[in-house]
């Protein structure tokens, strides 16, 4: 199933082998940890900025900063970020790992009293991307997003008590308009889809897909499933087609179901 690529996700990195980006891999994705910057009308550019500029300094970091015109990705998803305090316990009591280790850290930006954020644009993109990590990762918005004030409610508020709370939005209403959006942006017209696949034309796939495509067709050749090498090839160049695909898919589920 794809996803309707609503807006676009800049990748700006943090320098890494930083104190911000140690570059260690996480455990895979177990849940989603949302956050606001805590920092009144700063953007995600001046945050992802500012994280660059003190990346050997500091040690908290997210993966990701969103405000009513970006979202910027700053460490890549499939590695650590610094976003909740190991120390807290509430994370492993309910998702038995930690946070650092096993969920996306995503920060919202905002105006209360200071700035230009639009926080109805900003709220709209955070709830989006919220439900792309839900598709992504296959999670479930209800149970498996945890805001950052629930796993260390001594020290911190963010988000819902408050950048959402500013915004007059509740927990269970949040957790609602990500199901919902998650909805919409699978349910929508195949042709919007990130993931179109075209008779004939080699499909263009996201480089995540393109990557998880890759790593599956490498681990099924390397069991014996097949030995052309060149079907990896032309994974690798983004040339396979849809019908390839499709044909490549049927010969492996008839030797796997044997
Ligand atoms: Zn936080």
């Amino acid at each position: 199933m794809s996803f309707k690529n609503k807006y676009p996700i800049e990748q700006r990195w943090l320098p890494k082998g930083s104190k911000r980006r140690s570059g260690l891999n996480n455990a895979g994705i177990r849940f989603v940890v949302a956050h606001d910057t805590g920092n009144d009308g700063s953007t995600a550019g001046g945050n992802v900025n500012y994280y660059i500029n003190s990346a050997h300094e500091q040690e908290a970091s997210a993966h990701v900063f969103i405000d009513h015109q970006s979202i910027i990705e700053c460490i890549p998803l499939n590695e650590k970020a610094w976003h909740v305090l190991y120390n807290t316990t509430a994370d492993n009591v309910r998702y038995g790992c930690n946070a650092n280790d096993a969920a996306i850290g995503v920060e919202l930006c905002y105006s209360s009293r200071a700035g230009g954020i639009d926080n109805a644009e900003s709220y709209k993109r955070y709830v989006w991307y919220m439900a792309y990590l839900c598709h992504k990762f296959n999670l479930d918005p209800f149970n498996d997003i945890a805001g950052h004030n629930e796993l260390d409610p001594a020290r911190k508020s963010d988000p819902f008590r408050n950048a959402l709370k500013i915004m007059n939005i509740t927990k269970e209403r949040f957790l609602q308009d990500v199901a919902d959006e998650w909805k919409a942006c699978t349910s929508a017209d195949p042709a919007d889809q990130t993931i179109c696949p075209e008779e004939e034309e080699p499909m263009k796939l996201e480089k995540w897909a393109n990557d998880m495509l890759i790593a599956a067709l490498s681990e099924l050749k390397a069991k014996g499933y097949f030995t052309d090498a060149n079907w990896i090839e032309k994974a690798k160049s983004q040339s396979l087609t849809a019908a390839e695909l499709a044909f490549l898919n049927t010969i492996l589920i008839s030797k796997t179901v044997k």
